[in-house]
């Protein structure tokens, strides 16, 4: 037995010999040294080639790059692998680790980044697993939206609504479905409507897209297809998928989407887009590209699902007023309705009143205004909401600029005169109060200028005289036995 074990060993080792030699031929035999086909570099310098059909080499490194990438989670959601039916079990290519066979060759790839942690908003309060009652949603808006009550009670319950039905999923439970609380926000410019959606997602901490309508036209036009806005909504989540599709998205300027009157052109950007929204707004899978606002063959796609997205869309909607002053007229001033027709002039509400109907003469399809369950409208600040503006909210502009003087050892205050004088400047422009901070600028300019030159300077009070140039703002010198002063000036200044 033993001799016969020494004998098949030998014959074993002595093949072994013989295909060893056979190697060494064939290698003999060439006359070129093999050259990497991906790094060009030569067999000398790159390690032992793999031979791949058609006559290719590739190195080791290479071979290991190309598997790297391939079990790289990023490149394979690029590649929408995940949700290619076919490649859906790709084999994970760990097992192909080319640096511990022979001839590896010993090679760092590129650090990777190391993710940073996104931090939670710093105003996020509230848990969207876990969402308080709408009335403690409304109190945290209160903090930083002044006025507009009543659309911040419709916002705290949709969204509470909202966020209940994507947690317990319910559109399908006991048949019972629970519509999307998509919401349709009509107001004049610098009402608070982009403000309030920006609130409501801080506190939430979901992604926001703030998409604009006029860019929008029908696919194949130029400007962006509806798919851009969830393209931003995927940014906004960092790229994560799933993140994104619990997120908000507000389209700005929604009324200048409205059908065109009588035109013979091909309205590309307003009812086709209005068409093409309506499939997002109500819950569809839809091919999205990552990264970029178009599609184009360089893109990678990924696919997002709309159902649980929540769509707020907003617009100053001019002329609605008419539309609906009309229809709430019309029964009433036949014959003897006359002095009923401006009865609705002076209503500050008016655009509260505005119904579906209204929106179909304004342009808008039915379909769409279908899908916008949730229809309100916020009010024309008045004096005395932009004087609340001024000094309320949490970050309002008057602390910003105390809190820049106090940084000085400097107490800066207003009085009552000179935030209604703001206010009414601000009025003057007509853009809400979007023209409070443009007026404050405008005078703070001198003060940020001027008060830091005198190390003196402990207060300074500005007064209505100063806002409307009549006189200066009042300063309190430092110390014991300081007095007030007036600041100079201006040479245009009474
Ligand atoms: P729009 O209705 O045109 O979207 P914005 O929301 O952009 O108006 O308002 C412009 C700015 O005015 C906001 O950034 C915010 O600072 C301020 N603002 C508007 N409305 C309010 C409000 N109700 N409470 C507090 N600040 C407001």
């Amino acid at each position: 037995m033993a001799d016969e074990e020494k004998r098949d060993r030998k014959l074993d080792l002595e093949e072994a010999d013989s295909g060893g030699d056979d190697r060494e031929d064939e290698e003999k035999k060439e006359p070129f040294e093999k050259v990497c086909f991906l790094c060009h570099r030569t067999e000398s310098r790159a390690g032992k080639m793999i031979n791949l059909p058609g006559g290719i080499s590739v190195c080791p490194s290479c071979m290991q790059n190309a598997f790297d990438q391939i079990n790289n989670p990023e490149f394979r959601n690029m590649l929408n692998l995940s949700n290619f039916g076919t490649m859906k079990n790709f084999p994970d290519m760990g097992m192909f680790n080319l640096n511990q066979g022979p001839g590896a060759v010993k090679q760092e790839g590129p650090k990777k980044k190391e993710k940073k942690k996104k931090e939670p908003s710093a105003l996020a309060s509230f848990d969207i697993r876990d969402l308080p009652a709408p009335h403690k949603i409304k109190a945290a808006l209160d903090e930083f939206v002044i006025g507009q009550d009543y659309a911040k009670k419709v916002i705290s319950v949709a969204v509470y609504n909202h966020y209940k039905r994507v947690r317990t999923n319910t559109n399908s439970m006991d048949d019972i479905e629970i519509e999307k609380s998509n919401m349709l926000m009509i107001g004049p410019t610098g009402a608070g409507k982009t403000y309030l959606v920006k609130t409501l997602s801080k506190l939430l901490d979901v992604p926001l897209a703030i998409a604009d309508a006029t860019a929008l036209t029908e696919a194949g036009y130029i400007g962006d297809d509806v798919e851009s806005v969830l393209s931003k909504l995927l940014m906004a989540a960092g790229n994560d998928v799933e993140k994104a599709e619990k997120g908000i998205v507000f389209i700005d300027e929604i009324d200048k989407l409205a059908k065109k009157q009588n035109t013979n052109q091909r309205d590309v950007s307003g009812e086709s887009v209005q068409q093409g929204l309506l499939k997002l707004l109500e819950g569809a899978e839809i091919e999205v590209p990552v990264g970029a606002t178009s599609k184009n063959a360089m893109v990678p796609m990924t696919t997002m699902n709309t159902e649980n997205i929540l769509f707020i869309c907003g617009g100053a909607f001019p002329g609605l007023e008419d539309l609906i002053k009309q229809r709430l007229t019309k029964s009433s001033a036949m014959g003897f309705g006359s002095d009923l027709k401006d009865r609705f002039d002076d209503d500050p509400d008016l655009l509260g009143k505005a119904v579906n109907e209204d929106l179909r003469k304004y342009g808008m399809i039915p379909e769409f205004i279908g899908r916008l369950p949730m229809l309100f409208a916020l009010r024309k600040l008045d004096r005395d909401l932009l004087v609340r503006i001024l000094k309320e909210p949490k970050n309002a502009i008057l602390k910003q600029y105390q809190k820049l003087l106090a940084l000085d050892e400097v107490k800066l205050s207003f009085d009552q005169g000179a935030l209604e004088a703001i206010a009414d400047k601000a009025l003057e422009r007509d853009t809400g109060a979007r023209a409070l901070r443009s007026v404050i600028e405008e005078f703070m300019l001198d003060i940020m200028y001027e008060i830091p030159k005198d190390e003196n300077i402990g207060e300074v009070l500005i007064t209505r005289d100063y806002i409307e140039h009549t006189g200066g703002p009042v300063i309190t010198m430092r110390g014991v036995g300081a007095g007030l002063t007036v600041l100079e000036q201006r040479p245009d200044q009474a």
